[in-house]
């Protein structure tokens, strides 16, 4: 805690130069987000640490039946680059009181916040205890070799698989925090003013590099009209008539992925938005129509300020779309209609679900996060990652008392067909 409040001005500055996050963003998404989970895990720690003592059945009633909280050793947290500071620090926090050792591997895609880790934390943690390793590939590669007893991981499906593929070798058990394309469906029963806001600042926070984004629109062409017309005026009023000068928008972290994302521009028609500019690493806000489930955009994870918008007739429509494709890291349904909440419940399968807002379902410490299929495995935030770090060891402490001797006797030889009629 020490650490955040004595350096909020240097990590709002590290992820300013990596990804020129506002400072509001960075305070909000990154820097008190991590506070607040802290506070969460130091005021509940005692109690998440105290052996459970769950029910016991007739035979074991004068025996002890417990479960252990265990460190599982020594963890490789591997970090991402999109929320630089919470996706590497908030899972470092909950090995760490859950008791293990850890070797901590920030993303150098984002390097200034990658150094400012490197170099503060060993001011403020036990250095034999926790250690950072920075580099990119190669030192991934490297360090991937080594058995480790718990590896969690955030980042693309694609490497969460090459980590799999290392964990297996030791059976090292795994969190990963991975991506896809999370759909966002639209019915005309949403109040579409709230709705767009929303939906907007859902995509553009972060200039839309985040992993719980709405990826894509599935709405009617009615919907349709009446979005696009809300998102003009919602624009204009957050960035102004030439987003580029506004403060307010990220960058997109690099050249490779300005140059993959100015290839999904193409898909569809542009119906907000569409520009770009390489030296300032920076695209417009841009809504697409027209698109076909065929089209690039439509293929891979945008994770940037893309929002394509594919037409449906109706919520089976848009049920069999998503459950046609990978499962997604999060859904977001808009509608009153509870029926049709309902049947998004039951007739889909994601990571984790919102009704009516974006993002927001990541910031209640109750829920756990995580994707599910091709979106990741295992979840955490609040108990939930202290769960993730901990081996749930059941401990069974008999008594020697006559009465339970007795009632488990039967199980002793010599055995007879009395024994076991039950
Ligand atoms: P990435 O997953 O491609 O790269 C992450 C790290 O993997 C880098 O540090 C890199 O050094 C390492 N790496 C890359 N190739 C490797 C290889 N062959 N062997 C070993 N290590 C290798 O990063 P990305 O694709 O830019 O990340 C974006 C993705 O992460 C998106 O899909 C996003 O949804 C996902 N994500 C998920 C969460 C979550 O909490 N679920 C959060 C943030 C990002």
């Amino acid at each position: 805690m020490r650490m955040y409040e004595e350096n909020t001005t240097e990590m709002c500055e590290a992820l300013a130069s990596d990804l020129r996050k506002h400072k509001q963003e960075a305070i909000i998404m990154e820097v008190e987000f991590l506070k607040n989970d802290l506070r969460h895990t130091l005021m509940c720690l005692r109690e998440w640490c105290k052996p459970d003592e769950p029910e016991k059945s007739l035979v074991n009633i004068m025996d002890k039946v417990r479960i252990y909280k265990d460190p599982y050793g020594v963890v490789l947290v591997m970090g991402a680059w999109n929320y630089p500071m919470q996706l590497t620090l908030l899972p470092l926090a909950a090995a760490i009181a859950a008791g293990n050792c850890v070797i901590l591997k920030p993303s150098e895609i984002s390097p200034a916040t990658a150094k400012f880790i490197a170099d503060t934390l060993p001011k403020y943690i036990d250095n034999d205890c926790y250690q950072t390793v920075l580099g990119g590939i190669p030192e991934t590669t490297e360090l991937l070799k080594h058995r480790f007893d718990y590896i969690f991981y955030t980042g693309s499906t694609r490497v969460g698989q090459i980590v799999h593929q290392a964990a297996n070798k030791y059976l090292t058990p795994v969190t990963l925090e991975l991506g896809g394309k999370s759909p966002c469906y639209i019915d005309n029963t949403a109040d579409i003013s709230i709705t767009t806001k929303r939906v907007l600042w859902g995509k553009l926070v972060n200039s839309g590099q985040t992993c719980i984004a709405p990826d894509y629109i599935l709405c009617t062409k009615e919907v349709q009209t009446k979005f696009v017309e809300e998102a003009r005026k919602i624009l204009d009023e957050w960035y102004g008539k030439n987003p580029q000068e506004s403060p307010d928008l990220c960058r997109i972290v690099n050249q490779t992925n300005f140059h993959r994302l100015t290839t999904l521009l193409k898909s569809g028609n542009v119906a907000i938005g569409g520009k770009s500019d390489v030296q300032d690493l920076y695209i417009e806000p841009t809504i697409l129509i027209d698109v076909k489930p065929s089209d690039p955009v439509m293929q891979e994870e945008i994770f940037g300020p893309i929002l394509p918008v594919v037409n449906i007739e109706n919520a089976y429509d848009a049920i069999n779309f998503i459950n046609s494709r990978d499962t997604a890291l999060v859904m977001y349904i808009f509608t009153l209609d509870t029926q049709v909440q309902d049947l998004f419940v039951n007739g889909t399968q994601a990571g984790s679900m919102c009704m009516n807002d974006t993002i927001m379902q990541y910031a209640v410490d109750s829920l756990p996060f995580g994707g599910v299929g091709n979106s990741g495995i295992g979840a955490y935030h609040g108990k939930y990652s202290f769960d993730s770090f901990t081996h749930k060891k059941s401990c069974l402490i008999k008594s020697f008392n006559l009465l339970g001797e007795n009632l488990g006797s039967s199980r002793y030889p010599p055995y007879s067909e009395k024994k076991t009629n039950f």
